[in-house]
């Protein structure tokens, strides 16, 4: 998100630019589930678990503020966010082929199948 900050901005796209994460609570019943299924039916919206068992709404739109060339437009006016991205010591997106995931749904039917194999091959009940 500090796309002018660092020099390996300047070779990257605004990768980071082009989407926003935020956290939501792990699903623990069936209406949870519901309501997942309801964010995913919508275009441009994913739902992911990182590796630390965060669940994450992500919404696959660039922010108004990147420049054609992948510029941000109000820099110095930047959110705290984008400027503290990445933190210290870590990787950002543009920087690593690793999925920043372990499971990925990017539509409702995904979703569908990793409750019915996560569940049925589990212990855990979905009320
Ligand atoms: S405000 Fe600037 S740095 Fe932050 S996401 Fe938008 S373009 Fe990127
Ligand atoms: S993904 Fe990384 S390299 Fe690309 S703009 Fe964001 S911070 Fe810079």
């Amino acid at each position: 998100m500090s796309k002018q900050k660092v020099s390996r901005c300047e070779k990257c796209d605004a990768y980071c630019c082009k989407h926003i994460a935020v956290h939501i609570d792990t699903p623990e019943d069936k209406k949870d589930c519901d309501n997942i299924r309801w964010y995913l039916l919508h275009q441009n919206v994913w739902v992911s678990i990182d590796f630390e068992d965060n669940w994450l709404l992500e919404f696959k739109t660039p922010c108004k503020h990147v420049t054609e060339d992948f510029k941000c437009s109000i820099y110095k006016n930047r959110p705290d966010i984008c400027k503290k991205y990445p933190g210290d010591g870590e990787l950002c997106e543009g920087e690593t082929d690793e999925p920043s995931y372990k499971e990925l749904f990017k539509d409702a039917c995904e979703f569908d199948r990793y409750i019915k194999t996560y569940y049925l091959s589990s212990s855990n009940e979905l009320t």
